[in-house]
């Protein structure tokens, strides 16, 4: 097997190899992958090791869970779940710390950034449904360690794990934040579906979980030329071919961490299924689903402030997630296929617009069955 067969772009190898024999690259389908230059490259085996290490879960599970949320509503109106990464990245840069996390840049691109103040947070705040290129922050990383910074590092679980196997060793003053996570999508799509959205308008202010009707039918909303435009998620095309699987990168179809024991300190998601249990509060603002995987975790979470914690069996509150990976859709293979050939355009028409057309013919076809209106209208 090659390193570059099941790659999750998180860059461990381009950033170990002694030869510079490794550049990430974008692949046909618009994700970040490993390239490997056999001419440079000497076979020392470090990106092989360092890959095979980013390959494998946590062999401890998690020590404790929680139903948690942030005691302010305005950040946790502005996060995707219960604002918990807050209140662990303000913890950090109270203690004049750097806080690594995923961010839109100004072409609405995501990628790693760090971010030193609280006033900068907002930016690294929120789901960004896309693969973040990690670019130069694992170095970055290490550099801050190595000068006896405090660091939170956020990240995909596999983008943690890639982290970890970079640094090949423990630092104590590293806290690492995962996500329960189902995958991500292109970003060479997403670029794509931009110029569909905007033409040569300005887009700014992306947010696939605004929660401007509720945390639990959250929408996608963004500005165009200033201009705020909201829809619920399902009925962007976006959101719905990701909600469909289509977008997903092949390697989240065989994800190693869901499920699985955690690299993480802490891992977070969002608690779905809350409705379920009376005795827990919500307001339909977010709450967060937190795992604590280690000893640094629950030191993390202890010195984080103004949040409201409640212990819950983490086994049964998991099981409204995600526990397995994401499968892979019917006609993946040909969804992209169309991408390659025809365009970003043409795939919307088909799995989008056709697919709604179609179940809006059934619904109203099984509205007039039941009504036995459909007789009237074969008379
Ligand atoms: C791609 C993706 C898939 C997810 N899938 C699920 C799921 O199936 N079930 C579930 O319960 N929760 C899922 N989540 C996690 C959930 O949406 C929240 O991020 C989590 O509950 C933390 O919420 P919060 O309110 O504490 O903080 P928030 O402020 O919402 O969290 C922001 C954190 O997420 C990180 N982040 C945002 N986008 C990316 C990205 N593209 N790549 C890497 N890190 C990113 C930021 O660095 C930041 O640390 C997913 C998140 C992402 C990014
Ligand atoms: S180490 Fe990371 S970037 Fe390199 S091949 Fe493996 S998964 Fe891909
Ligand atoms: S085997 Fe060594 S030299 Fe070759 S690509 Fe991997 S890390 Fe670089
Ligand atoms: S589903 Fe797994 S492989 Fe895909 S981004 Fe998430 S952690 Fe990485």
């Amino acid at each position: 097997m090659k390193i570059t067969d099941n790659c999750i772009g998180c860059s461990a190898c381009s950033c170990l190899c002694p030869c510079n024999a490794i550049e990430m690259v974008v692949n046909s389908n618009g994700f970040i992958n490993a390239k490997v230059d056999a001419d440079k490259c000497v076979g020392c085996n470090k990106c092989v090791n360092a890959c095979k290490c980013v390959h494998s879960s946590a062999d401890s599970t998690f020590v404790q869970a929680y139903h948690a949320y942030l005691n302010n509503d305005v950040i946790r109106m502005g996060s995707s779940s219960g604002g918990v990464f807050s209140a662990l990245a303000q913890a950090i840069i109270k203690k004049s710390g750097v806080v690594f996390g995923a961010a839109f840049n100004e072409k609405n691109e995501v990628e790693h950034v760090f971010v030193t103040e609280s006033d900068e947070l907002h930016k690294l705040r929120g789901s960004k449904y896309i693969q973040s290129n990690i670019a130069s922050s694992f170095a970055d990383v290490k550099n801050y360690l190595e000068n006896g910074v405090e660091v939170l590092f956020s990240g995909t679980p596999c983008q943690v794990s890639g982290l970890l196997s970079f640094l090949g060793k423990d630092y104590d003053n590293l806290t690492t934040v995962d996500l329960i996570c189902h995958g991500v999508t292109s970003p060479g799509f997403w670029k794509d579906y931009l110029k569909v959205l905007s033409k040569s308008k300005n887009i700014s202010d992306v947010n696939f979980r605004d929660k401007i009707t509720g945390w639990h039918r959250f929408s996608f909303s963004y500005r165009k030329n200033g201009k705020k435009i909201e829809k619920l998620f399902i009925d962007d095309p976006f959101c719905f071919l990701f909600d469909k699987h289509y977008l997903l990168n092949t390697t989240c179809f065989e994800c190693e961490f869901a499920g699985k024991p955690h690299k993480a300190d802490i891992t977070l998601g969002d608690f779905w299924g809350v409705e379920k249990y009376t005795e827990l509060f919500d307001d339909n603002k977010g709450v967060s689903l937190c795992f604590v995987n280690t000893d640094k975790g629950a030191k993390m979470l202890n010195e984080a402030e103004n949040l409201c914690l409640t212990k819950v069996d983490g086994e049964q509150a998991i099981k409204s997630n995600h526990t397995a990976p994401a499968k892979m859709p019917e006609g993946y293979n040909a969804f992209w296929e169309m991408y390659n050939e025809f365009g970003v355009k043409k795939v919307i028409n088909t799995y989008f617009y056709n697919t709604r057309f179609k179940r809006v013919k059934l619904l109203i076809k099984s509205f007039l069955v039941k009504t036995k209106l459909i007789k009237i209208f074969i008379k």
